[in-house]
């Protein structure tokens, strides 16, 4: 069945907006224009909002299998859904690990039972994520493996990660880093800055991510391999990216909007809710991120949705497990606090969020282009609502932005040419 979404903004290469009618046939789409027409067609009407593709966040954790107290599939699936995505990557700290067959095809038999959109999980580096055993890429590819991470700790012997890199270079995959080395954390919860002491806190200091990621960037140029760098925090981290960059060593970065939007000294107390890993940095080191996006050291925006539950973000910094919500206030924060203020395009942000991310990635998404999948969202530039943690449709409630006002909320999903989220009045 043929089915049209019409009279909707779609934003052009020049970054313009152009009013058109897109029509869908089978999930995928067939025809994008202005005079677009099918008789008997299902009709969806757009309004006049603006139309994006579908987002893509290459850097989620969804809990299941094994933590479904804090998230599962669909509910992690469905908050992505109202944020805007429809194809996220699933880290895979999650009870069991994504390191085998089994496990693999145990994670892709829950992802077709209840994901709400196209979730794609991450195969590991090593068995358990524990940094020992090394994985066998070859087979975990085969089996649906995207890429290849252990996100949630830094791999922290140079041999194993140069291992595996050699290993994903030959299957053509990319490795993903979380980078964090051990002996530099000192059991820290917060950024080691000026804020943590005036707390009373342990920081986590700077070089904890940048020296691992300037080992990495080394590692990735003798193994010939694709490095992207997670959540990218320190001015010296952007540094490192740039110069390896610059030196041919084929590495990506993604940055977190948390990341552009506060510095440590935001954090009013010792609210759990602020604490996530890495955590927020200096002043110096937003302004380094947002340089980095704009000149393009950093290629994308990921969540790194990380959802706990109230009882664990309860009690200060110390005893939470690190970590914030973010599919649904991604966009409209972004929007408001840095389109609407003139310091970036529409256009940039949208490509940051869909197709500069599936790129790293070989993936065929984050385009609206004819043939591509009907994967599409509406967007209400206009709307302005104010965040209230209570109303998410993930499990969690983990945010420092609960009661920020935004503009420029996605009021309506479609996923494949199907509705997946619409906004009920
Ligand atoms: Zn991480």
């Amino acid at each position: 069945m043929t089915k049209v979404l019409q009279n909707v903004q779609m934003v052009n290469e020049q970054g313009e907006l152009q009013i058109v009618n897109i029509t869908m046939v089978d999930g995928k789409i067939t025809e994008i224009g202005q005079n677009v027409t099918v008789a008997g067609a299902e009709v969806i009407e757009g309004n006049g909002l603006v139309v994006a593709p579908g987002f893509v966040d290459v850097h989620t954790h969804l809990r299941e299998p094994g933590f479904e107290h804090k998230e599962t599939i669909a509910t992690g699936s469905a908050s992505a859904a109202k944020g805007g995505f429809t194809t996220i990557c699933a880290m895979p700290n999650t009870k069991p690990v994504p390191d085998s067959v089994e496990n693999m095809q145990l994670i892709n038999g829950l992802i077709k039972e209840s994901a709400a959109i196209r979730v794609l999980p991450y195969g590991s580096l090593t068995r358990d994520i524990s940094g020992e055993v090394r994985t066998n890429i070859e087979e975990l590819k085969a089996h649906g493996a995207v890429a290849f991470s252990d996100d949630g700790v830094g791999i922290q012997l140079a041999s194993t990660m140069y291992e595996q890199m050699k290993d994903a270079a030959q299957h053509d995959v990319v490795v993903v880093a979380h980078c964090e080395d051990n002996s530099l954390i000192y059991d820290g919860v917060m950024h080691e800055g000026k804020r943590n002491k005036e707390l009373g806190l342990p920081g986590i200091p700077s070089i904890c991510e940048s020296v691992q990621i300037a080992r990495d960037v080394l590692l990735a140029e003798a193994a010939g391999a694709r490095y992207h760098v997670c959540h990218v925090s320190t001015k010296e981290s952007v540094r490192a990216v740039r110069d390896a960059k610059a030196a041919g060593i084929r590495v990506t970065a993604e940055v977190c909007p948390h990341h552009l939007l506060l510095e440590e000294m935001d954090i009013p107390a010792d609210d759990a809710n602020w604490k996530m890993n890495p955590p927020l940095r200096g002043i110096d080191d937003k302004d380094s991120l947002h340089a980095a996006l704009l000149d393009g050291t950093i290629d994308c925006i990921a969540t790194d949705h990380a959802p706990h539950t109230v009882e664990e973000k309860c009690c200060g910094m110390v005893g939470a497990p690190f970590g914030i919500v973010g599919f649904e206030t991604a966009f409209p924060l972004l929007y408001t606090q840095f389109v609407e203020t003139g310091k970036w395009t529409l256009k940039q942000l949208i490509d940051w969020m869909s197709v500069k991310a599936a790129q790293i990635f070989d993936l065929p998404y984050g385009t609206l282009e004819v043939g591509a999948s009907a994967d599409m969202i509406l967007i209400d530039l206009n709307k302005e609502q104010t965040i209230d943690a209570e109303g998410f449709v993930s499990k969690g409630r983990n945010t420092p932005f609960n009661g920020w006002t935004a503009k420029g909320w996605p009021i309506l999903t479609i996923f494949e040419g199907n509705i997946v989220y619409q906004e009920v009045e």
